[in-house]
């Protein structure tokens, strides 16, 4: 089942966050340009009057004054002119026809001004004058004293500037603004749609593929081209099915090779009966023989369901490590003691070398059953004919940090591409297939278990037709 969804579609997110994005742009805009721009635009008046009276100022007395003023006055729509007393010294003329200078000189009272000037505290006025004597301009001029001497002949400092109207900018603006309004949130669906069917179209493929996976179809393949997340979205949902199809294969081969591995031996358990009942239980001779098939098949099951126990109990995690210092020299040769009836029967030799110091913290149970359980692989995956070397070597060697284990036989080796698997569960190499006499399939798995359980680094190496070297490697420290 799959549930609603309940959270919006990417387009509607998109177009939500382009439109919240234009208003906030659009309303920065419109308060800029139109509600403060008449404020902007005098303050910034302001402040070049003051620079260029800040020029005048330090050039007064200089004889390079009044080649500074007419600059000034080429650079900026200035007004400028000095006073002293009721005597113009100097009047800008440059590129100002001399009438509009005229007309905002005299259109405003210089004795009020003056007085203004002497007043205030830093000896300047800046204010700001409709001229509407002609027709409505209006004018900043900016007044100071440049030379305190008496009253009378004071020399001032007067700089006009003609405000444009900015009343006709704003209405033009404000139209302006309304169409560029409508453009950005049109161009605000356009690009939500474009990005969201962009954005969408490999997350659809993915869901897609997932159903797909859901329904049980181990086939699919996932695409996310198109951006670097979903590509990698799409590289993890692989990885997961090929993990889930793994699983699936293992879980299918389990029960079959569980119902296999019991049914061979109640067969034959069965079938040897049958045969005690029916022909040999009364030749002493043959009935131990046929009771010895019965003893050793029943003695198989056995492991099986002990194996089987165990290795579900480990992956289930229930099964904890009871840990000692363990000398694994010794146990080495313990486990390898256990297989001389082999030595003896079918022509093996078991060396084991040791080197350093090899006590370790382990479940010495555990590790026994480790190495039980690479040295019977060891005979196992061995040849038993003649001139075959049959002889396999345990080493056991300090490391910096650890010690490391090996288990070294000359048997057939796995080929390459079966080394990854052989720690599954069930598992058996492709040049193993037949049922050998008391292998379960379980033997690797459980050492995985172990050694996933200690925390040690494992592996594999093994050539094929000269043999395996498996290894694993304690920690001499307990983290
Ligand atoms: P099995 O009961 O089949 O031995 P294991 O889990 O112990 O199960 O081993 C899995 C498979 O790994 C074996 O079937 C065999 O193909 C391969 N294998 C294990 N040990 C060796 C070895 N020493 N030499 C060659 N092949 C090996």
């Amino acid at each position: 089942m799959i549930s609603q969804v309940q959270s919006r579609s990417i387009f509607s997110r998109l177009f939500t966050y382009f439109t919240v994005f234009t208003v906030v742009i659009m309303i920065c805009l419109w308060l800029f340009q139109i509600l403060f721009l008449q404020t902007f635009y005098q303050q910034m008046k302001i402040r070049e009057l003051y620079s260029v009276a800040d020029t005048i100022q330090d050039g007064y007395g200089k004889e390079s004054l009044f080649a500074t003023i007419s600059n000034l006055t080429l650079r900026s729509d200035m007004y400028i002119q000095i006073v002293i007393g009721n005597t113009v010294l100097y009047t800008s003329t440059v590129q100002n026809p001399a009438d509009r200078m005229n007309m905002f000189a005299n259109s405003y009272d210089y004795d009020t001004l003056k007085r203004k000037v002497l007043k205030a505290e830093d000896h300047t006025v800046v204010t700001q004058q409709t001229m509407n004597r002609t027709r409505d301009e209006d004018v900043m001029i900016y007044a100071s004293l440049l030379d305190e001497s008496s009253e009378s002949d004071s020399t001032y400092l007067f700089i006009y500037t003609p405000l444009t109207a900015v009343g006709t900018t704003i209405e033009i603006l404000a139209k302006l603004l309304v169409l560029v309004t409508i453009l950005a949130i049109g161009i605000g669906v356009i690009m939500s749609l474009i990005i969201s069917r962009r954005l969408s179209r490999p997350l659809h493929r993915l869901t897609e593929s997932a159903v797909r996976l859901g329904q049980g179809n181990f086939d699919v393949h996932f695409d996310g081209s198109g951006y670097a997340e979903t590509e990698e979205l799409a590289a993890t949902l692989n990885y997961a099915e090929y993990e889930i199809s793994k699983s699936d294969r293992l879980q299918k081969d389990i029960v079959a090779n569980v119902s296999h591995d019991l049914k061979t031996p109640l067969t034959m358990v069965k079938s040897y009966a049958e045969m005690i009942r029916d022909l040999s239980g009364d030749v002493p001779e043959k009935r131990n023989k046929h009771l010895q098939v019965i003893i050793s098949e029943a003695d198989r099951l056995n492991d099986l369901v002990n194996d089987l126990t165990s290795l579900s109990k480990m992956q289930a995690n229930v099964d904890t490590l009871d840990v000692e210092t363990v000398d694994l020299a010794s146990l080495a040769g313990e486990s390898a003691d256990s297989f001389s009836v082999h030595a003896e029967q079918d022509g093996f030799t078991f060396e084991v070398v040791t080197e350093g110091n090899t006590e370790v913290p382990a479940d010495p149970g555990k590790i026994r059953q480790v190495f039980a359980n690479l040295i019977g692989n060891a005979v196992r995956y061995s040849s038993t004919e003649e001139d075959s070397d049959r002889t396999v070597l345990i080493r056991v060697t300090e490391q910096p940090e650890t010690v490391r284990c090996e288990v070294i036989d000359h048997g057939q080796g796995i080929p390459a591409g079966d080394l990854d698997q052989i720690w599954d569960r069930y598992y058996r190499s492709s040049s193993n297939h037949s049922r050998t006499s008391s292998g379960t399939g379980l033997g690797l798995a459980i050492v995985k278990q172990i050694l996933l359980l200690h925390q040690a680094a494992y592996g594999v190496e093994s050539i094929e037709q000269e043999g395996s070297t498996f290894w694993f490697e304690l920690k001499k420290e307990n983290e």
